[in-house]
C-alpha cells in the first residue's frame, strides 16, 4: 500500500505533461491552435514522413578531424552521398511548413543545420552547399557572431543568406550545462531572467540584423530542461532542436526535436541518418555506411543504450574451432579487457566497470581458430550511449 502514493503522483505528473493545455490554462493563457503547436501538440497526424536532421559544427581541410570537426572532404563525401541516394535536402521553410501539416514533402527527407557560427561554414561548406545547391540553417550564438579569429562575421552570414541559408538561434552565450545549473541554483528569479536573455536577446539580435524571423533554436551543448519551455515559447521559439539522434515524424514534440551530430571522427551518425525503414509503399533504404557483425553482439551495432555500464556480449557459437584462449577484446576508452568466455554457451562477456563517457563506444574482438597462428579478421562495432551528460564532455564551443 504504501507505493501507491508516488504511483498516483508519478500518473498526475505524466497527464500534465501530456495536456500541455493545463500548464497554459494557469498561465493565462488561451489553449488556442498556436500555443498548442509550441507545446508539441500531437497533431497533425503522422503522414508517415520521416526527417533527419543533421547537426554539423567546425570544417577542416588541414586540422584534425574531432567529434565537433569534420574534415572538408569527408563533408563532401556525405552530400555526395545523399545526391546518390537521392534523398532530397529541404529547406528550414519546407520542413516548418511540414511539421504545421500544411506542406508534403518526400517520405524520407534530410534537413542540414550547422551550430556555433565558425568562419569555415563560409570558407569550407558554403561552397559545397551551393555546388549541390542544398539548403541550410546556421545556428549561430549571439557573442561569436563578428567573434573575430575562426568566428563567422556579418557581410559572410548575408551572402550566405542570399544562396540557400537560413538562421536559427544558438542562444547569447552558449551556456553550457554547467553555467545552465549554475543559474538555476541561483533561484527562481535569476534563473528566469537568465533563461530570458538567452533565448530573447538572441531571437531580437538576429532578427535586427539579419531581417528574417527566427522561430527556431538549438540548444547549446544539446542542454535543455523543462524550465526552458515556457521561455522559449515566450519568445515564440516555436522549434526547438536537441542533439538526440532520431528520426522526426509529424507529430513529435516540437520543443525536443532530435537531431543526427555528425561527428568528423565516427561514420556511425551519418549511417543511422541516412538509412530509413521500410514504409507503406517505399522499401527500406540502407545508409550510406553499413555496420554489421557476422555474430551476434550486444549491445546491437548502431544502437542506443541508455545505461553507461553495459554489458558487453557476443555470441561466438557459430564459430568452429574456436581456440578460447586466443581471444581478445578491445573497448574504446578501455583498451584490451578482461572478458569472460563461458566454453558451454560460447558466449564471450565483458561488463564495462567504469562509466563510459563517450557517446559512441566502439569494440573490437579477436580470434584465432584452433590450430591457426593467424588471426581471423577482428569483429568490429559501435553503439551510442543515449546521456546528454556524455555531451558535456568536448561538445561545441
Ligand atoms: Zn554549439
Amino acid at each position: 500500500m504504501r507505493h501507491r502514493f508516488p504511483v498516483v503522483f508519478l500518473a498526475a505528473t505524466l497527464l500534465l505533461a501530456w495536456f500541455p493545455g493545463f500548464a497554459q490554462e494557469k498561465r493565462g493563457l488561451p489553449a488556442d491552435g498556436r500555443e498548442s503547436e509550441n507545446t508539441g501538440n500531437p497533431h497533425p497526424k503522422d503522414d508517415g514522413t520521416r526527417v533527419s536532421v543533421l547537426g554539423y559544427h567546425e570544417f577542416s581541410a588541414s586540422l584534425a578531424p574531432s567529434q565537433m570537426r569534420i574534415r572538408t572532404s569527408t563533408f563532401r563525401k556525405q552530400m555526395e552521398s545523399l545526391k546518390s541516394l537521392r534523398l532530397p535536402v529541404i529547406s528550414l521553410n519546407d520542413f516548418l511548413a511540414w511539421k504545421r501539416g500544411t506542406k508534403f514533402i518526400a517520405p524520407r527527407s534530410v534537413m542540414i543545420t550547422i551550430d556555433d557560427g565558425w568562419k569555415s561554414v563560409y570558407t569550407d561548406a558554403f561552397p559545397i552547399l551551393k555546388e549541390f545547391n542544398f539548403p541550410f540553417t546556421v545556428y549561430l550564438y549571439k557573442n561569436y557572431v563578428d567573434g573575430g579569429g575562426r568566428a563567422l562575421t556579418t557581410s559572410m552570414i548575408r551572402e550566405m543568406q542570399q544562396h540557400g541559408c537560413t538562421i536559427g538561434s544558438h542562444s547569447v552565450s552558449h551556456p553550457f550545462p554547467g553555467t545552465v545549473k549554475y543559474h538555476a541554483r541561483k533561484g527562481e528569479t535569476a534563473y528566469l531572467t537568465f533563461l530570458q536573455k538567452e533565448f530573447g536577446e538572441s531571437k531580437r539580435f538576429l532578427e535586427e540584423r539579419f531581417g528574417q524571423k527566427v522561430t527556431t533554436y538549438a540548444y547549446p551543448g544539446g542542454y535543455f530542461n523543462e524550465a526552458m519551455y515556457p521561455v522559449a515559447a515566450e519568445y515564440d521559439y516555436r522549434y526547438l532542436f536537441t542533439v538526440l539522434p532520431g528520426k522526426i515524424r509529424r507529430g513529435l514534440d516540437n520543443r525536443r526535436l532530435p537531431r543526427y551530430i555528425i561527428h568528423g571522427n565516427s561514420d556511425l551518425h551519418f549511417e543511422q541518418a541516412t538509412t530509413f525503414k521500410a514504409l507503406r509503399g517505399a522499401e527500406a533504404l540502407t545508409g550510406a555506411v553499413v555496420q554489421t557483425t557476422p555474430h551476434p553482439v550486444q549491445p546491437e551495432p548502431g544502437s542506443r543504450i541508455e545505461s553507461r555500464l553495459p554489458v558487453i556480449n557476443v555470441d561466438l557459437s557459430g564459430v568452429e574451432s574456436l581456440d578460447p584462449d586466443s581471444i581478445v577484446m578491445r573497448v574504446s576508452g578501455f583498451g584490451k579487457v578482461d572478458h569472460h568466455y563461458d566454453p558451454d554457451s560460447s558466449q564471450l562477456k565483458w561488463t564495462v566497470n567504469r562509466r563510459l563517457r563517450h557517446r559512441v563506444c566502439e569494440v573490437n574482438v579477436q580470434w584465432r581458430l584452433e590450430g591457426r597462428t593467424k588471426y581471423e579478421s577482428p569483429m568490429r562495432w559501435s553503439f551510442l550511449i543515449e546521456r546528454e551528460a556524455a555531451y558535456q564532455v568536448g561538445a561545441g564551443e
